[in-house]
């Protein structure tokens, strides 16, 4: 069994980043990303102040907005709207869930498709189903990094998605797609999930149900990516049970340690390309 370390691949897509970044620094052009936080959640909080680390480290301007929970539609577009127009802002990132009172996919629709580093905006999502695309959401981007990096060919492979969510679910089926695997999408109304399952040369598991994938839903051989981050006992826990998974897997993501790290690498890579085209680089 081969372990996919996160922390090795996202270090070195975070190399390449950075130095692009001094490069074009050194041409006079700065990359520059906000993050705009609403409200008190302190899962949210934290990924936040990973981004916020990691442009750090990697010389990307990071400016952050936290608003209070209160902070009406009107209040949260005149921002996105001012950033929206901001040179030195490449990228805008409004980080998800919003509190309820707000209207998310009215949110995303408000930022520039050229500044939407998550690739969430119609226009972008719309640009992945045709395949042409200069941004991809940074979870199944990082999942596609990591497997060229590993070398695990795509073409022709049985690749099983679980979990249909915009973020994560149904990007990751169209990029396998796009690479000419052949994709399942499942989810929770799915009939014999364990069966589908099981026929997967490529299985990503993307549901939030600490250990939902076991043993017996795995093929020999198969490669296994886990996105699921659950909070259990205040351990950071998979999608995937691990222990009784790995020994049957040619390849498998742990938590944490394994797609994580991807997600904050690819931001910073849609950031830059984010810049780089804004100023025809
Ligand atoms: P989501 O709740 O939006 O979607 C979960 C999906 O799982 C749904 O499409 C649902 O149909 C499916 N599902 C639920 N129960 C099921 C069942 N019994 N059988 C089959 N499918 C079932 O979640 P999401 O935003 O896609 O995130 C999924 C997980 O990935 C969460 O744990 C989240 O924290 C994690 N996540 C991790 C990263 C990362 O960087 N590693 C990024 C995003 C999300």
């Amino acid at each position: 069994m081969k372990l996919i370390d996160g922390k090795v691949i996202s270090g070195y897509v975070k190399d390449r980043v950075k130095e692009e970044v001094s490069a074009l620094k050194e041409q006079g052009v700065t990359t520059g990303l906000a993050v705009i936080i609403v409200g008190e959640d302190p899962a949210s909080k934290v990924y936040v102040n990973n981004k916020k680390k990691a442009c750090e480290a990697l010389g990307i301007i990071s400016e952050e907005y936290a608003l209070s929970e209160n902070t009406t539609q009107e209040e949260l577009l005149a921002l996105i709207d001012e950033l929206n127009k901001k040179p030195t802002i490449n990228g805008i990132l409004c980080q998800l869930p919003l509190p309820r009172h707000l209207d998310e996919q009215a949110v995303i629709n408000a930022i520039d498709p050229q500044k939407d580093v998550d690739a969430f905006h119609p226009q972008n999502v719309g640009k992945i189903m045709q395949g042409d695309y200069d941004f991809v959401p940074c979870t199944p981007a990082g999942i596609m990094e990591m497997l060229k990096y590993e070398n695990i060919e795509i073409e022709g492979k049985t690749c099983v998605v679980i979990g249909r969510s915009n973020i994560v679910g149904k990007p990751m089926g169209m990029l396998l797609l796009h690479k000419n695997g052949t994709v399942t999408i499942c989810h929770s109304r799915t009939k014999n999930l364990k069966e589908i399952c099981r026929g997967a040369d490529i299985l990503v598991a993307a549901v939030g149900r600490p250990n939902f994938v076991t043993a017996d839903m795995v093929k020999e051989g198969a490669v296994v990516i886990d996105v699921g981050i659950n909070r259990v006992h205040n351990k950071l826990v998979g999608d995937v049970d691990f222990e009784a998974v790995k020994d049957k897997c040619e390849a498998i993501t742990p938590v944490p340690g394994g797609v994580g790290p991807m997600t904050i690498a690819m931001l910073m890579q849609n950031t830059l390309t984010a810049a780089k085209k804004q100023n025809n680089r």
